[in-house]
């Protein structure tokens, strides 16, 4: 088996978020590979802004929300080790843009969460469904049975 050399973790920050990001900074220790994170802002309304899909990190907004999302990736890759430029704020549907970018970098295996913020009403969270159907890369999505 070839080894990987760019994993992406698809980060939602829910309850096992922590444990997820753990996985993926393993298997990016063990591969030697680059870890990047996205996080996917589907939740909140974008104000009006020039931004694309795409939220540059180095760059002031007005708006507290939008500044807030930036933080929480800022600290996830502080701690993970990875780089600003490594690190996705996106915009959009999650399942879309997390292929989207998987595609644009090159990913060889995107690392998720069986299931996220969405609970265990589908075993397999939808996003992950999705994902696995649309990219051709591996993914790896890590159990979460307790919640
Ligand atoms: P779900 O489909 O909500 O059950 O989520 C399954 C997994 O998809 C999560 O554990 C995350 O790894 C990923 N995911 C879901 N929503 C997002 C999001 N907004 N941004 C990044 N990753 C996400």
């Amino acid at each position: 088996m070839s080894n990987y050399k760019h994993i992406l973790l698809a980060a939602d920050y829910s309850l096992h978020n922590d444990y997820v990001a753990e996985k993926a900074k393993s298997l990016a220790e063990h591969y030697q590979a680059k870890l990047s994170i996205i996080h996917v802002l589907d939740n909140i309304a974008m104000p009006d802004t020039n931004y694309g899909a795409v939220i540059p990190l180095n760059e002031d907004s007005n708006y507290d929300l939008l500044e807030a999302e930036k933080n929480k990736l800022r600290e996830l890759g502080n701690r993970l080790g990875v780089d600003e430029d490594n690190q996705w704020l996106v915009w959009g549907v999650p399942k879309e843009e997390i292929v989207e970018i998987a595609t644009q970098q090159q990913i060889d295996l995107i690392v998720v969460g069986s299931h996220g913020r969405h609970g265990l009403a589908l075993l397999l969270g939808s996003t992950v469904n999705s994902i696995l159907h649309h990219t051709p890369c591996d993914v790896l999505a890590v159990r979460l049975l307790d919640k």
